[in-house]
């Protein structure tokens, strides 16, 4: 299991999360959306290990995440962020092989792993030799995606992984992450603020506003059984609808 139980989070006087309780579907891809600050990020850097929470607990793979076993837990995630986080002095390759590096696994193993993510996310073998600022956005991505997926984690982590991307790179890269998402049956939570990626990607949809989750479901649910305006206001705002004037 994958949870967050009563976690909550504030800094100083903002509450980044009020207390907020949710298990994400196994092996299923869960979206978390809604406005800028309501906290989407803040939950998945607490399921990352990267944020601690004021109160409650975190879950992965049934364990309570702590500090003592982080380091173990943190090689059961993937964990990918906006601009791909790249380290700019390792070229793609050696990004991608940090972590089995010093987990010393075997080169031969490395080697084959590697080809076959450049495989999986249509890297071609030319560009692992590269440094970050030598590769396009959608590029880093690609690698960014093969240094999460390099020790096999059962949890996926991917905070607006396309937000930064140009909209022909971003079509293309979106369909090649649902493919890879439908191959590797991984638990995915996804971050991102565009209802049709959200709707695109999900098996579930979790929408949230000032920390907490308003609603969950699919944009059917969302457009016809909203449980509060704003659940209606959101769906809207994103179709670029303008609120009528009073
Ligand atoms: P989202 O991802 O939905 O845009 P975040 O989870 O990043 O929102 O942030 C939730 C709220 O917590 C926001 O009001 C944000 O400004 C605040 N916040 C997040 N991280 C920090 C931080 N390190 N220091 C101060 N405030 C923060």
């Amino acid at each position: 299991m994958i949870a967050v139980e009563n976690v909550s989070k504030r800094y100083s006087e903002t509450v980044a999360l009020a207390p907020l309780t949710f298990a994400f579907r196994p092996q299923a891809t869960t979206v978390l959306i809604g406005p800028s600050g309501c906290g989407k990020s803040t939950v998945l850097r607490l399921l990352a290990g990267l944020v601690i929470p004021d109160t409650g607990r975190v879950i992965i793979n049934d364990v309570e995440l702590t500090d003592a076993n982080f380091s173990g837990l943190r090689q059961q995630m993937g964990y990918v962020i906006q601009d791909g986080g790249l380290f700019p002095h390792l070229t793609a390759r050696d990004n991608v092989t940090l972590l089995a590096r010093y987990l010393r696994q075997g080169n031969v193993a490395m080697k084959q792993r590697v080809a076959s993510l450049a495989e999986l996310v249509r890297l071609p073998a030319a560009f692992l030799d590269r440094y970050p600022q030598q590769l396009s956005g959608g590029q880093r991505q690609r690698v960014a995606l093969m240094r999460a997926l390099m020790l096999d984690p059962p949890l996926l982590l991917l905070d607006e992984p396309l937000g930064a991307l140009d909209p022909i790179t971003r079509y293309a890269l979106q369909g090649e992450l649902k493919t890879i998402f439908s191959q590797l049956n991984k638990t995915v939570v996804l971050v991102t603020h565009d209802l049709h990626e959200a709707a695109y990607f999900a098996d579930q949809i979790v929408l949230m506003r000032d920390g907490q989750v308003i609603q969950t479901g699919r944009t059917e649910d969302f457009q016809d059984r909203p449980i509060v305006p704003f659940v209606t206001e959101f769906v809207m705002a994103q179709r670029g609808h303008v609120p009528s004037a009073h």
